[in-house]
């Protein structure tokens, strides 16, 4: 058997490939080890900083989730040849559509640059005059109207590109709130328990005075039907993360519904350079990723992954149990982040030490692994971690929570 050094010291050898691996580092250290090395670099570690276990969920913070190799081979093979970038995402699109089942798809920069060009496109329609106005709206229709128990931080997508909120509590208020002036109305699904109008209700406003509505559905995966409901159901735009429960690149997310809406999206997208979306870019390779993360969403087996995250949970939680004062509560949140989760709360009379301090020391300990909280409680999820990583969590919950007593 051809030794690995050898092989890639012959294929250094050779002019093309020995260019394509860098001729600089070639020059520098010519020795093979250097090129085996530079294979498997451990970059967080050259750059001094410490991985660790998400035990929280999907944080922008934490860089979101982990991608499948299916995944990361997608963009491999997308760095490796040119393709017109307004075609791929016309292809894609349309492969998206036909796999969710709705009129039309684009591959967009996350979830809040989904808002932000769907926000743009609904203002400016395929007037090239209008797009380059934004986010200055003269002469266009400019009112997003929302309920007010759905404001949220992300709404600055819309406001970003020139629309201005108008918030709402009731249905009578949200008839009363439109006018001339209203754009689109946008309603935030992991809320709908929150707001008073729900989904088939505003829809059904929206028909009624012929205004396009949008939903937000970031973190609304699982379960995997949220990518064909609220379509099917009559929202004009569907906005999701492609880097949550998708396992998508973090930088992308899906941005579905009718193609009118979608067209005028893209005309602030990227090639296009006077729009106020020309630094939301997707490149073929997070457009390939995103594809390739949804095809293998799609096919997953998900009550099989539904039980292994009740088994993991299961699991941490017996640990913590046997400690005498500790309680725990599984419980499954109905909008965004649907997944089991874990709080552990204890008698602090027995188990002396807090919450917050329990966080700090699975952070600082080896391996370091992350959690949410809050004053009485920590949780923790498993959706994010590498399969087998909980053994590792139930250990250090339980060995830092029995050496408070
Ligand atoms: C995560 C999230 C966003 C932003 O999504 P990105 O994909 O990170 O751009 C928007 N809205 C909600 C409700 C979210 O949870």
């Amino acid at each position: 058997m051809i030794n690995r050094r050898k092989a890639l010291k012959s294929l250094a050898t050779l002019p093309f490939i020995g260019s394509f691996l860098g001729a600089n580092s070639l020059s520098a250290n010519p020795s093979s080890a250097a090129i085996v090395s530079s294979v498997r670099r451990d970059f967080f570690k050259e750059l001094g900083l410490r991985t660790f276990i998400n035990a929280a969920g999907t944080y922008t913070s934490m860089t979101g989730s982990l991608m499948p190799k299916e995944v990361t081979d997608a963009i491999s093979y997308g760095t490796t040849e040119y393709v017109n970038l307004d075609d791929l995402q016309d292809k894609v699109g349309e492969r998206i559509a036909e796999l969710l089942e709705c009129e039309y798809a684009t591959v967009s920069s996350g979830c809040f640059g989904a808002m932000s060009i769907g926000m743009a496109g609904i203002l400016t329609g395929m007037d090239p005059e209008k797009v380059k106005q934004l986010p200055n709206t003269k002469g266009m229709k400019n009112e997003v109207i929302i309920q007010e128990s759905h404001t949220i931080g992300y709404a600055q997508a819309l406001t970003n590109v020139g629309a201005k909120v108008v918030k709402v509590k009731t249905t009578r208020d949200l008839e009363k709130a439109i006018n001339k002036n209203t754009a689109m109305l946008w309603f935030l699904n992991a809320h709908t328990d929150q707001g008073a109008i729900k989904w088939e209700e505003f829809i059904a406003l929206g028909k009624k005075y012929n205004i396009p509505t949008f939903i937000d559905c970031a973190a609304d995966v699982p379960p995997v039907e949220n990518l064909f409901k609220f379509t099917k159901m009559g929202f004009d735009l569907v906005s999701f993360s492609g880097g949550k429960g998708i396992r998508g690149p973090q930088s992308a997310g899906l941005l579905l519904g009718k193609r009118k809406y979608i067209e005028a999206a893209r005309m602030h997208t990227p090639p296009r350079g006077e729009t106020i979306g020309r630094g939301m870019k997707v490149n073929k390779e997070e457009v390939l990723g995103m594809l390739a993360a949804l095809e293998l969403y799609l096919q997953k087996d998900h009550k099989a992954e539904w039980a292994m995250w009740e088994a993991q949970i299961k699991l941490i939680s017996d640990r913590a149990l046997e400690i005498k004062g500790v309680e725990t509560e599984v419980h499954v949140p109905k909008y965004a982040n649907h997944v089991p989760s874990l709080r552990i709360r204890w008698d602090q009379s027995l188990v002396k030490i807090t919450p917050s301090d329990v966080r700090d020391q699975l952070k600082d300990g080896h391996p370091s692994i992350q959690t949410v909280g809050d004053n009485s409680t920590v949780g923790i999820t498993t959706w994010m971690m590498v399969p087998g990583q909980e053994r590792i969590v139930a250990k250090r919950v339980s060995e830092i929570l029995s050496s408070a007593t």
